[in-house]
């Protein structure tokens, strides 16, 4: 025989119930089939909203009115798909059922409360009627069929309305009975009996296990519980998009993910179909040829060590904790018993071994009288201080990992616990049984989403997502998302999905929690209502659960600048460019190192010297390997090589300026490039990579022109005047060429200073074969001594200074997928 349950869900409406019984039908066709049934969807709800308002002297009639109109759509659906049924007698016996309601209601208003059985006995009336109807529904399609009474049949223990069933004394009452086997069985689901035959409730959603006890009692060959969603997956997939469905569990991974909140199956469903080895399939009805999830394979078919990951929420944490608990035998029980005492199912059980505190989770709705059954307890306690004041945290959940092979495999519990710190989560409790099959993590209840994405990220090697907010699209930036559009195939293909949420100027901001589509960034940006803000972008980040959000700053702005601290204090890495940041108070440079340490986020800009050469990096390994940087002298301008590599030629400084402007290698006012100040900038970040402690104003700098030359009025002025240090050009050129040295524009740093200045460079040294826009960078150190580590190549321009960000933007990709 099959069993096979359908929830309320796939009952709702005339169509659904008449898919389920051609479910029935067919799979009758190949082997005896009992059928248990839920309430239609909502019937149970409104039975319980029903006996509330009658208890509080409440008007309940709409609600009736509510249930008796969800049967009679259901009837006159049903009648016209199958005119032969006899709507009277359905008719008839629904008004019955209301009006044994409404006589029981009016008992209740007398009373001012609903004793238990009575409420046990209306609750059940949607079960009722939902078998009266399919059983005409199925005799109508010719079917033979008997019922099983859940009150003669299914022994139970536990009270009218939480009831467990005893399957041993259950199945001797079967045995006793005995099934025929020519017919199909028509059991609600939902109840048992009393001792005394009464009707009892198994608990709310209690049909799925009405169908387990039942398959056990009969010796099922399946239990297949029917619901309207495809199986169970591997988690939420409301979370995650691409979760996908489990194939098979075992029956113990099915028990941890049915507690730790995978609301496909009711927790107590399990137990019975374990105890007597019946494979439980769960199934879609809305798409009965889809595969489903078998339970009770031991060995799967994959060999996943992690099977799945849930979430539990609306937990909340108790913990006690006293001098009075270090050593005392006895007091866990004490706490423990006391909680059991109030009626309340405990979740969760961590204790130090310092013996200190206990802390336990419950269900958040048992709070209150948890906290009263535990005061009462430890009255004396309290009092003489040797418990502190219980404490109480709300608004948690539980993540849990599960899995068979987790037993014995080493490396679990880092790696989740690494993947919520990537998405800084605090931890607030963790457990893990000696069974190895599940290791849970407390968290905060708002926190869930990120949790469960980043574990999955983690574990299942799923698509993971960088989500950037481009903040300034002059050069570098435009040039950034393009290369991006460009390069997001490639990505996704590799499991990266690399998505811009935002893009800002100085003024507008373009969002998209799920991408922008950059084919057309410029115009969605011109259309843009937003504007940038740290509390903007957060927002954004916190509604939309993004895991690995990064502030992309591509303008040279103070402004932005210095909020970078509180952009990695908010959880975001943060790449850029520009130098300010970087160049601007030790103290502050200190702060945002310590800042990213602290929070775990990624401070990144190897793009700050050199644009896309790799100098940062290489330096700071250097340092953390132990190398001290002795002496450094480089060219760090593009521009400036241009023009003083022209000077080599005979061309003229003002010419070669004139030439480096008008190809865009300068920025538009020259007089940025000449007085020096970038190439300061970068031989600051430089030297404190290497540990010097400077600020900006520690930098010597002589401008690339004559001393005193006369750099006021606008741009073009300034321009029109340039021929005048001609002169002082050709001389110094001359004299450095007496010498057989050439003119470079260099920084360097000796002796702990760092100085910029007009250098004549000696054939011999790194720097005299550098122009053209080259950059050069020679490191004297320690280990590299007397020839320098040198680095060369072009050092500036919008598309290599973009492909430098780029590459910093990927490495704040941290997740790696387990192999
Ligand atoms: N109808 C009951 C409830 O909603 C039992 C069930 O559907 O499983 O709780």
């Amino acid at each position: 025989m099959r069993v096979l349950k359908f929830g309320g869900s796939s009952l709702a409406d005339a169509e659904r119930f008449l898919r389920v019984a051609d479910i029935a039908v067919n799979t009758h066709g190949q082997s005896q089939v009992a059928l248990v049934l839920s309430a239609p969807a909502k019937v149970t709800n409104h039975l319980v909203a029903l006996v509330e308002q009658t208890s509080r002297g409440m008007d309940a009639t709409n609600t009736l009115f509510e249930i008796n109109g969800i049967f009679s759509r259901l009837l006159a659906g049903l009648k016209a798909a199958y005119p032969a049924l006899d709507d009277k007698a359905l008719q008839a016996r629904l008004t019955g059922e209301l009006d044994q309601v409404e006589r029981l209601m009016q008992g209740i208003r007398l009373l001012g409360l609903c004793p238990d059985n009575v409420q046990a006995r209306i609750l059940s009336r949607g079960e009722n009627l939902s078998i009266a109807f399919m059983h005409e529904l199925l005799r109508v399609r010719g079917l033979e069929l008997d019922l099983i009474v859940p009150e003669q049949l299914l022994v139970t223990d536990g009270g009218y309305l939480e009831a467990h069933v005893d399957i041993e004394a259950s199945r001797l009452r079967f045995a006793a009975k005995g099934l025929r086997s020519d017919c199909l069985y028509l059991m609600p689901g939902f109840t048992g009996g009393s001792d005394k035959g009464e009707t009892v409730l198994l608990g709310r959603n209690g049909s799925d296990y009405s169908a387990a006890v039942l398959a056990a009692c009969v010796d099922a060959e399946c239990c297949e519980i029917w619901t309207d969603v495809e199986g169970c997956y591997n988690c939420d997939p409301r979370l995650v998009p691409d979760a996908y469905l489990l194939k098979t569990l075992s029956y113990k991974e099915a028990m941890e993910l049915s507690y730790f909140g995978a609301k496909v199956l009711h927790p107590k469903t399990i137990a019975p179909v374990a105890q007597f080895h019946i494979p439980c399939l769960i199934k879609n009805s809305f798409n009965p040829q889809g595969p489903g999830t078998l339970i009770g394979v031991e060995q799967g078919d994959d060999d996943l060590k992690v099977k799945a990951i849930s979430d539990l929420s609306g937990m909340c944490m108790f913990n006690v904790s006293g001098p009075g608990m270090k050593g005392m035998v006895g007091m866990a029980g004490r706490i423990f018993s006391a909680v059991s005492r109030a009626g309340v199912s405990i979740v969760l059980i961590t204790q130090s071994s310092s013996e200190y505190s206990v802390s336990f989770c419950i269900h958040s709705y048992d709070l209150d009288k948890t906290r009263k059954v535990l005061e009462r307890e430890f009255e004396l306690e309290f009092k003489n201080q040797l418990l502190d004041p219980l404490e109480i945290m709300q608004d948690l959940a539980i993540i849990s990992l599960i899995g068979d092979g987790m037993r014995t495999s080493k490396g679990m519990a880092a790696r989740f616990f690494t993947s919520l710190a990537q998405a800084s989560i605090n931890i607030v409790a963790i457990a893990q049984g000696s069974s190895e099959r599940s290791i849970s993590a407390v968290v905060r209840a708002g926190k869930v989403a990120e949790a469960i994405k980043a574990c999955h990220q983690n574990f299942f090697g799923s698509q993971q997502f960088i989500d950037l907010f481009v903040v300034g699209v002059g050069g570098v930036g435009a040039a950034l998302v393009d290369q991006i559009a460009r390069q997001q195939p490639v990505l996704a293909e590799q499991g990266t999905g690399l998505r811009v949420v935002g893009i800002a100027n100085s003024r507008q901001m373009a969002v998209n929690k799920d991408g922008l589509n950059l084919a057309n960034w410029r115009e969605q940006l011109v259309e843009a209502r937003d504007s940038f803000s740290l509390e903007a972008v957060q927002k954004l980040v916190e509604d939309s659960h993004l895991i690995n959000p990064v502030i992309v700053d591509c303008t040279s702005s103070e402004a932005i600048a210095v909020q970078y601290a509180d952009f990695l204090a908010a959880g975001f890495h943060v790449v850029t460019p520009n130098k300010k940041a970087n160049t601007g108070s030790l103290d502050y440079y200190k702060a945002l190192r310590r800042t990213a340490r602290q929070t775990r986020r990624k401070f990144l800009y190897e793009t700050n010297v050199g644009a896309g050469l790799p100098v940062i990096e290489n330096l700071q390994n250097l340092i953390k390997a132990g190398d001290k940087l002795r002496a450094f002298d480089g060219i760090l301008s593009g521009s400036l090589s241009f023009i003083f590599g022209k000077l080599d030629e005979g061309m003229s400084f003002s010419e070669a300026t004139k030439i480096a402007r008008g190809n865009g290698f300068t920025e538009p006012d020259p007089r940025d490039d000449l007085n020096g100040m970038d190439v300061a900038r970068k031989l600051l970040i430089l030297a404190r990579e290497a540990g010097m402690a400077l600020e900006l104003c520690d930098v010597e700098v002589e401008q690339a022109l004559p001393p005193g030359f006369d750099v006021s009025g606008d741009v073009e002025a300034f321009m029109a005047r340039l021929p005048e240090a001609d002169g002082w050009f050709r001389d110094q050129f001359a004299l450095a060429q007496s010498e057989g040295k050439v003119l470079r524009y260099v920084g360097s740093i000796e002796g702990g200073k760092c100085k910029v200045a007009i250098k004549a460079v000696g054939a011999d040294e790194p720097l005299f074969k550098v122009k053209d826009g080259e950059n050069a960078l020679a490191f004297f150190s320690t280990y590299y001594q007397p020839i320098p580590l040198v680095l060369r190549g072009y050092g500036a321009g919008t598309e290599v200074t973009a492909a430098g960000v780029f590459a910093d933007v990927l490495r704040t990709q941290n997740w790696k997928q387990e192999l």
